[in-house]
């Protein structure tokens, strides 16, 4: 594939349609319902969306702030690119000794580690050390050597974290290891301002950060379905198919939206922990679960699976579906039995 249609597959997104100005919506039983989009903000290195259901404007703006302030304290959290995150101080500290965290981070280290443990390693946030070499290349297009790649090999693993449930702490086994959330951050945030959303009163809303999302209850159409299209990868300005979703998370992962290109060659963002490699069979991965950091997780695990073995892990899975594009240009559909549900027609 060359650099072309490589920038051609960047143009992939996940659309919603969703109302772009507060208004009135019918209600059924002589109530009125209002519905608004909180407008596009950058949170986690990306667009987030909002929309919230509620019974009036005030409601619907209080929604929205409260799920977006979410956003931004969860990334404060676990952001790796702040050096003053609850995440960094792990990863600063946690070698020479035990170190306390938060619950919602010790939540998401211990989901990390099941997802580790279900996926036998494919998904591992001790990739860290190899991410920061993809980086690096990013940056300046050099690639890692054999050595290097060795060492950032030998602190991945995530038998090597270890964690604390009584003490909600946590401590790293070898030293020069780094935790890296960024396949699962995404979606428990999102989780944690639908919450929010809907603490603050409303009837039913979307977040969506960056294409992955959770929506819930009633929807801008009044009818508590929320309708998610998947953008042809191709460039055509059509959708390969659309969702109709009901209190549901969806989230993708692939190598078309990030990746990088050293030497005609593309690398994607995604590693595979055991080679670390990057895991480029797969153009994307799109995972429909009830909470969005099983779906964030289980995409990102997929992708490093590859189709086969991925599809099988998500079909064991109680109320998740996937549908996968493969690698080859013919950007054919394949999907877990129940995800058809899912499709409109
Ligand atoms: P996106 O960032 O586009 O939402 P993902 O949810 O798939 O995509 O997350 C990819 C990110 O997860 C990478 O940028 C990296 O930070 C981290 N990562 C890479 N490989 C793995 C892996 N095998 N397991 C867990 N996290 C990974
Ligand atoms: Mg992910």
């Amino acid at each position: 594939m060359n650099y072309k249609t490589v920038r051609m597959l960047v143009s992939i997104a996940i659309i919603v349609a969703v109302a772009l100005v507060v208004r009135k919506l019918a209600a059924p039983k002589g109530a009125e319902l209002q519905s608004g989009f909180g407008g596009s903000r950058i949170v986690m290195g990306t667009f987030a969306n909002i929309t919230a259901v509620a019974a009036d404007e005030e409601t619907v703006e209080a929604g929205i702030e409260a799920a977006f302030d979410k956003l931004v304290e969860v990334d404060e959290m676990m952001s790796d690119y702040r050096d003053d995150s609850e995440l960094s101080v792990v990863n600063r500290d946690a070698f020479a000794g035990p170190v306390e965290v938060s619950d919602e981070l010790f939540t998401v280290l211990k989901a990390s580690v099941d997802y580790s443990r279900k996926t036998q390693g494919a998904f591992d946030i001790t990739v860290g050390p190899v991410v920061e070499l993809w980086r690096r290349m990013e940056k300046d297009g050099t690639r890692p050597g054999e050595e290097e790649l060795a060492q950032a090999r030998a602190r991945v693993g995530y038998e090597k974290l270890i964690l604390d449930e009584e003490n909600k702490s946590v401590r790293f086994a070898v030293e020069g290891m780094k935790l890296d959330l960024g396949g699962i951050a995404k979606g428990y945030a999102i989780d944690l301002a639908v919450e929010a959303m809907k603490k603050a009163g409303a009837a039913g809303g979307l977040v969506d950060v960056g294409g992955d999302m959770r929506c819930f209850g009633v929807s801008p159409k009044f009818d508590n379905i929320w309708r998610v299209g998947l953008e042809d990868p191709s460039g055509a300005s059509r959708y390969l198919v659309v969702l109709n979703l009901s209190d549901a998370a969806i989230a993708t992962s692939g190598d078309y939206r990030r990746f990088v290109v050293v030497d005609d060659k593309r690398y994607s963002h995604i590693i595979d922990p055991a080679t670390t490699a990057s895991a480029g069979e797969l153009t994307s991965v799109t995972v429909i679960a009830a909470r969005a950091m099983d779906a964030d997780a289980l995409a990102t695990a997929v992708s490093v699976m590859g189709e086969a073995e991925g599809l099988q892990l998500v079909e064991s899975i109680d109320n998740a579906e996937a549908i996968v594009i493969g690698a080859d240009e013919k950007l054919e559909l394949v999907k877990t039995s129940g995800a058809e549900a899912y499709i409109r027609r």
